[in-house]
């Protein structure tokens, strides 16, 4: 798959570490021969960021601080980067939260700043980001966001996630109709359970891997280079024709009753 990517210049949101879903993500575009550029939150991130990327010997195009919560973080980033890039071909959106407590227990007891704020940094922010990154995207490109199948079914603890990965996906789909017509592509992955300390965040996230590898027609679990790869592919023409699609990434884990 070398080559696959050469010459492309391609954001990554939310490598906070190594267990990270971006970072899987950026192993399989660096070996695709991307030119990356990352955005990240917090100081704590940036640092281990700078140490894997040079552990690894990649060479990041550019770092930029983005706060998703903030529009002016957003349009700063992405200024910083029309000026230090120029244009861009692809975006990877791994970004999301909510407040822990709301990750356990009944979703009926979730607070309206609790959702709000899971609704605003896990689905608005897919809004927000392909709203700027479409203004550099002028070659067309592909946005890929992370999903998880509590969209779709009511898993447990998951809760005001689920919901927000429910208006996540629904983004997904709106915004392809509007960007469609520039080229660009807007597609999701829908990974199975990862161990991640986003995931730590939710209440009996060990039975929930258990489960995927007795249940799950590959009977084994998922890690970030599967979803890297398959995040590969929708980066890359190979999947050019298709836009506005939910992709699971879960061993087959959502096809059994
Ligand atoms: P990580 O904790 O490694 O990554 C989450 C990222 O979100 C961090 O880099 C964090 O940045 C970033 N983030 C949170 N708030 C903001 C904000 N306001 N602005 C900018 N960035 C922010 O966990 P994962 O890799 O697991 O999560 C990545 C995506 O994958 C999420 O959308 C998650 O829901 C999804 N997913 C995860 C699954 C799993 O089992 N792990 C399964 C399916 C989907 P910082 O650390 O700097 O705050």
């Amino acid at each position: 798959m070398s080559g696959l990517l050469e010459g492309k210049n391609i954001v990554v949101m939310g490598v906070a570490n190594e267990r990270s879903i971006a970072w899987g993500i950026t192993k399989s575009l660096h070996q695709a021969g991307a030119n990356l550029i990352f955005t990240n939150r917090q100081e704590r991130s940036y640092k281990k960021l700078v140490k894997l990327l040079e552990k690894h010997e990649i060479e990041p195009k550019l770092i930029v601080s983005c706060d998703v919560a903030s529009d002016e973080s957003i349009n700063e980033a992405f200024a910083k980067i029309k000026d230090e890039i120029g244009v861009i071909h692809g975006l990877i959106h791994s970004v999301a939260f909510a407040n822990r407590e709301e990750l356990q227990g009944e979703y009926a007891d979730t607070s309206r700043d609790g959702f709000l704020l899971a609704q605003e940094i896990s689905a608005y922010s897919l809004v927000a980001v392909t709203k700027a990154a479409k203004e550099i995207m002028t070659e067309g490109g592909s946005i890929v966001t992370q999903t998880y199948l509590g969209a779709e079914r009511v898993i447990p603890n998951y809760n005001v996630m689920g919901v927000a990965k429910a208006s996540l996906e629904a983004s997904v789909r709106y915004l392809a109709e509007d960007v469609g017509k520039y080229g660009i592509r807007v597609n999701a992955i829908s990974a199975g359970p990862i161990r991640t300390l986003s995931a730590k965040g939710v209440s009996g996230f060990n039975e929930k891997t258990h489960l995927l590898e007795e249940k799950a027609p590959l009977r084994r679990g998922v890690d970030q280079d599967q979803v890297g790869d398959a995040t590969l592919f929708f980066v890359s023409d190979l999947s050019r024709g298709i836009t506005g699609e939910v992709l699971h990434v879960d061993s087959g884990f959502h096809i059994i009753g």
